[in-house]
């Protein structure tokens, strides 16, 4: 079998060198193509390079519509660059995995119109473990009502521009679908001043953001006489790369769709 030939967008930002990593040390994939924003100071670099690892022969370039054929492309930028690469997926007959997080419900159905013929991966978590934590969260919120109180923390480095993370996000909708509600039905969002006491069947958000925190989250059910919590903790990005890839490789063989990474781990 020939390995998976991938392009990655948005190569030097810090999820797209661990992708480039990623691919180097996998058996079943291979760069073919790199992309950054047209002002990147990285344009004309090696990916491998920038990555810290051997010379791949890749090329940093700002458009990619000047890349070679792939069979994926991964993304892991901004919303709006997803949006344009989308356009280009769909234009051809490969698949995309997006990553990136912080889209709002215009840009997604856009997304969703612009991918509708083309084998998609989106998950705002490529992490087994947190996929696991979901699968977790959903049937502890079947058994754990209404009288537990449920929240979700969530902990980012300080660059992260979006809040609550795609992943707490995903955790609510994880919650709410195991307790038949909409998560925008009953998520609280932020609290402050006189709110008043806390109002049953709620599903509440609290987000830190600091240092180099990879990330951290926790959906907790909480009683007056007990607490369970499911918490996930990342230490490495890497995990989210491997991730990706993981999913690209699972995407190939299937039909136009939109998948997500319980679909790529056979979790749904
Ligand atoms: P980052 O800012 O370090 O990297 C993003 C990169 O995309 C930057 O280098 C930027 O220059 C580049 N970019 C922007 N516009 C571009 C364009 N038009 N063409 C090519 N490149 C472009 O951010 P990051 O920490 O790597 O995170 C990126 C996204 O991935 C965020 O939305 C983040 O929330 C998400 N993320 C998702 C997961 C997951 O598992 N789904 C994990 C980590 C991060």
């Amino acid at each position: 079998m020939s390995a998976l030939r991938v392009i990655v967008v948005g190569a030097s930002g810090r999820m797209g060198r661990m992708l480039v990593r990623a691919i180097s040390e996998s058996r079943n994939a291979r760069l073919v193509g790199a992309t950054e924003r047209v002002s990147s100071e990285f344009i004309g670099c090696d990916a491998g390079e920038l990555a810290g690892v051997e010379t791949l022969g890749v090329q940093l370039v700002s458009d990619v519509t000047s890349c070679t054929t792939a069979d994926v492309l991964i993304d892991f930028t901004s919303p709006v660059a997803t949006l344009k690469h989308a356009a280009f997926v769909a234009d051809r007959a490969m698949g995309m995995v997006i990553g990136t997080t912080g889209f709002d419900s215009e840009q997604l159905q856009q997304l969703h119109t612009i991918l509708a013929d083309s084998p998609v991966v989106m998950a705002a978590n490529y992490s087994v473990g947190v996929n696991l934590a979901l699968s977790l969260i959903e049937k502890a919120a079947a058994v754990l009502a209404e009288d537990y109180d449920a929240e979700i923390f969530e902990a980012h480095h300080k660059h992260k521009v979006d809040a609550p993370s795609g992943t707490a996000l995903a955790m609510g909708h994880a919650l709410a679908a195991g307790r038949s509600v909409e998560l925008d039905d009953v998520a609280v969002y932020s609290r402050e001043g006189l709110i008043g006491a806390r109002k049953s069947g709620s599903i509440g958000f609290s987000v830190v953001r600091g240092g180099n925190i990879v990330g951290e989250h926790a959906a907790m059910f909480i009683s007056d006489e007990e607490r369970v919590v499911i918490r996930h903790e990342a230490s490495d990005r890497m995990v989210f790369a491997r991730g990706a890839v993981r999913a690209a490789n699972w995407l190939v063989p299937q039909g136009a769709g939109n998948y997500d990474m319980q679909d790529v781990l056979g979790l749904n």
